[in-house]
């Protein structure tokens, strides 16, 4: 059976790195939405929660849930709850549609547009929305934006940052003036984080968002001490379902895409397209781990190579993975099913 191994003493090893890097005096907060980058939400939540991972991010509602025993505060990006849930899940408001739908005492999030006009309030209406939360007694414990220029090294990032630090005065004199705790604020990604942290004055936000990272990647075209230290944590293994030895000239899978240029030993391996493996055509050059080449075409559930092993390595690291299907690594990574056993080595 296919497995992913997650490799523990890797993710550690990068949850150190980042925070040396960062500073002691701020909060690394753990991105574990879309089942941990594919690596598995339990698992990883686990590995963040021993490490002292305090603060967790996750997609929605339905990810809090399952691993809300495990930290102190997760906050959902998208979505309302439905009936009962637990005090220690913050939502995030970025409509007034929400604030209406989350009962009284909840913990909530405010997400501002800084410059990425994807989501989030505006920065001129932070004064309504923070109104609107206080009447409706629900509990302000963050307000965040997105900076979505990290990886570039152009002035966006730096625009970006200012905004958001006019932002953290504004909501500083509002909890002044109304008396109401203030929240903490976190603005920076793998990337913005690393990158803000090598800047003159540092990061100046309470937390960051590390996702990417902590499992092993940072591709940005800015030098830092990170990157090259990383270490991936994900493996992905297919085991040998069958093996034939097939004359010159025979075809491998569906259309006969491959054919053999000599008579050779060929093997079938669990993962297809089906387990969130990228298909392999006839336009794809790809190679397992040990440069075993994955012939043209994949399946649903299987994939050839000439070999007789009874498991291969598929990857152990998805960036060559990506290039090969023109995405990025976090598209490989999400991409792989639930349905792999996951283990933790
Ligand atoms: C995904 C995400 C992150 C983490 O980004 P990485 O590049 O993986 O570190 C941080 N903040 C928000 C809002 C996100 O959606």
């Amino acid at each position: 059976m296919a497995e992913i191994t997650l490799n523990s003493q890797a993710l550690k090893h990068n949850l150190n790195i980042i925070s040396s890097h960062i500073g002691a005096n701020i909060e690394l907060g753990a991105v574990l939405k879309d089942n941990a980058y594919g690596h598995g939400l339990e698992q990883i939540a686990l590995l963040a929660r021993d490490y002292g991972i305090k603060s967790v991010f996750v997609k929605n509602y339905a990810e809090a849930l399952r691993i809300s025993q495990y930290f102190p505060l997760i906050t959902a990006f998208y979505g309302m709850p439905e009936g009962k849930f637990p005090k220690n899940i913050a939502f995030v408001i970025n409509d007034k549609a929400h604030i209406a739908a989350l009962p009284r005492g909840t913990k909530v999030e405010l997400k501002v547009n800084a410059g990425m006009n994807r989501n989030g309030i505006e920065s001129s209406e932070i004064y309504t929305f923070i109104e609107l939360i206080l009447q409706n007694g629900l509990e302000l414990v963050g307000v965040f934006c997105h900076n979505g220029y990290g990886d570039d090294v152009d002035s966006a990032f730096e625009q970006g940052q200012k905004r958001f630090a006019e932002i953290k005065q504004e909501v500083r004199g509002l909890s002044q003036k109304y008396g109401f705790k203030l929240p903490r604020f976190h603005s920076l990604s793998s990337s913005g984080a690393v990158r803000a942290a090598a800047n003159k004055g540092g990061i100046s936000d309470d937390l960051v968002r590390i996702g990417i990272a902590m499992y092993g990647y940072l591709d940005v075209n800015f030098q830092n001490p990170v990157s090259a230290n990383l270490q991936k944590v994900a493996a992905l293994y297919a085991d040998r379902v069958a093996t034939r030895i097939a004359q010159k000239g025979a075809r491998i899978g569906y259309s006969g895409c491959t054919s053999l240029e000599r008579e050779s030993v060929i093997s079938t391996y669990d993962i297809g397209y089906g387990d969130g493996f990228f298909r392999v055509n006839e336009r794809h050059k790809v190679y397992t781990k040990e440069g075993y080449q994955i012939l043209p075409r994949s399946s649903m559930d299987c994939f050839s190579c000439l070999c007789d092993k009874h498991r291969i390595c598929v990857f152990d690291n998805a960036t060559p993975i990506a290039k090969a299907f023109d995405t990025i690594s976090y598209e490989v990574l999400t991409r792989l099913s639930p349905a792999i056993k996951r283990t933790i080595i």
